[in-house]
This record gives structure tokens, C-alpha cells and sequence, in this order.
């Protein structure tokens, strides 16, 4: 069976799995405690990656790494939104835009009121204005 797949056949990633000492086939005896807890507690695939990333977050946090902040951003139209919100995974909090100027598609954030923020720039905003996690 080929495995590779689990690493995103990256071939870098192979070799430092094999320089510990360790196999894709060894990696999934490692994992088998985690994946069968998740199977105990009744996730699907989606809710066991979501499990991991929680505990990996627990884990940097051990060790004095600020988490990324895990942020959504949601439109409510795709061709000409007139809101906008960015989820924080990690908070569970949303922040929302609504459309300020039409013509230069800009948006003003709903907390603050700053504006001029083009769609791209909405999950930068949250991240760097309204960060609590
Ligand atoms: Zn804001």
C-alpha cells in the first residue's frame, strides 16, 4: 500500500520521517491511539482533522508558540457581496463588514468602523485589530 499520500508526496517530508527513524507504516501505528480515540468519541474525518488541529494548537501553546489565528472569511454573495464576516475558529467569534462604497468594493468593519478595507484585506484586519485569541 502506498502511503505517500498521508505526507502529500512530498518527498522532503519522507526523508526526515525516515532520518527519526520512523515509516509511513510506523506513523500509523503512532497515530492508532489518536484515530481510535476520535472513532470512541463519534468524529467523522472532517471533526477528527478538526480535533487535531485543536490539540496541535494546545501543544504550541505548551511550548510558548502563538497559534496562527484559524480565520473564515464568508460573503454572502459571490459576485457582489454587500457583507462580509471573517470566523475565528480557535475564539468561535465573528466579525462582520458591511459594503461602504459600491463602486471601489470597500467594506467598513462593524466593531471598529474602519473602512476603505478591500475583501482581501478582511481577515488581515481581524487579524492584526481584533486578535483575542
Ligand atoms: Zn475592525
Amino acid at each position: 500500500m502506498d502511503l505517500s499520500y498521508i505526507i502529500d508526496q512530498d518527498i522532503e517530508k519522507l526523508s526526515k520521517l525516515e532520518e527519526l527513524g520512523c515509516d509511513l507504516d510506523a506513523l500509523l501505528l503512532i497515530a492508532k491511539d489518536s484515530l481510535s480515540l476520535c472513532d470512541e468519541l463519534g468524529l467523522n474525518s472532517k471533526q477528527s482533522a478538526e480535533f487535531l488541529v485543536r490539540l496541535k494548537r494546545v501543544y504550541d501553546q505548551n511550548q510558548g508558540i502563538m497559534p496562527e489565528p484559524d480565520l473564515i472569511l464568508y460573503e454572502n454573495s459571490k459576485n457582489q457581496a454587500s457583507r462580509l464576516s471573517v470566523e475565528n475558529k480557535v475564539t468561535g467569534n465573528t466579525i462582520f463588514f458591511r459594503l461602504e462604497n459600491p463602486q471601489k468594493e470597500t467594506f467598513i468593519c462593524d466593531v471598529c468602523n474602519e473602512g476603505g478595507l478591500i475583501k482581501t484585506q478582511a481577515k488581515t484586519h481581524v487579524s492584526e485589530k481584533h486578535n483575542t485569541s
